[in-house]
């Protein structure tokens, strides 16, 4: 069983092509299920050039997704899904939009330290104006924060901070041990995001050595390409299967309406 769990399309306005093209790609490569979880809206249709309005989740991101599901029944199982923001303050918003849907599952992700939209090229430049150390810290109290949420079913790219390749001096194994504990005590899993190898820091979201403490505490594993053109779907899916063996037994979580479930990969 091969899915990918992670997939944009042009309504965010920063990926290409249509729900349909990566459905397409992801039938002609194989993979058993596709998970559409493109970025949510936010309220006040807040950051919107990196995101859908809220009129268009409702017209047209939903009713596709629900559309091809039944389209390409017989082929694929196309899931229903999101990526959300921890974004402190729209705990409340987000809860209650999650609610007035059937999602199959719902991808939380730290996009935001602050208003800093910090994995968006456009202010990379910020980085050199603070201690990274620092950034790292707040990051991943956001990370705990968006698990103790229990707003979503799976923690994005675990590591994103890293992205354009700023690495902290300080040593984080104590940091990611507190916070893997609090994913852990929350029941969600966590992705293997392959993007990151195509971005600056040339390496899987997560990094190996997260990967490790993740196995350590048994927290149950989703793929993931992140596709932001319909060509990446299931992108560097071989190298990431080594790693669900390595760190998650072979393992991997699917959902359905937002229950989650356990089957070997292949
Ligand atoms: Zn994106
Ligand atoms: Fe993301
Ligand atoms: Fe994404």
């Amino acid at each position: 069983m091969l899915v990918d769990y992670h997939t944009h399309n042009y309504l965010c306005k920063h990926a290409d092509g249509k729900l349909e093209e990566y459905i397409q790609h992801a039938i002609k490569i194989g993979l058993n299920e596709i998970g559409c979880a493109d970025h949510s809206p936010m309220p006040n249709n807040w950051d919107i050039e990196v995101r859908m309005y809220e009129e268009q989740f409702w017209n047209e991101y939903k009713p596709t997704v629900l559309e091809l599901k039944e389209k390409y029944n017989d082929k694929i199982s196309v899931k229903f899904g999101l990526e959300g923001d921890f974004f402190p303050g729209t705990e409340t918003w987000v809860k209650e939009f999650l609610a007035k849907s059937e999602f199959d599952y719902v991808i939380g992700s730290v996009h935001y330290l602050g208003e800093w939209g910090f994995d968006n090229p456009i202010f990379v430049h910020r980085y050199e104006e603070q201690d990274i150390d620092s950034v790292y810290i707040s990051y991943y109290e956001h990370i705990r924060r968006s698990a103790q949420s229990k707003l979503f079913d799976i923690i994005g790219h675990c590591d994103l901070v890293k992205k354009f390749g700023h690495r902290p001096k300080k040593n984080m194994e104590e940091i990611w041990r507190e916070t893997f504990k609090v994913i852990k005590e929350a029941d969600i899993a966590v992705e293997i995001n392959t993007s990151g190898a195509r971005k600056p820091v040339k390496e899987f979201y997560p990094s190996e050595q997260i990967l490790k403490i993740i196995s350590e505490y048994k927290i149950p594993l989703t793929l993931g390409s992140d596709a932001h053109t319909p060509t990446d779907v299931g992108r560097d899916f071989d190298i990431a299967k080594q790693l669900i063996e390595k760190y998650g037994n072979g393992k991997i979580s699917i959902f359905n309406k937002r229950q989650r479930s356990e089957v070997t990969i292949g």
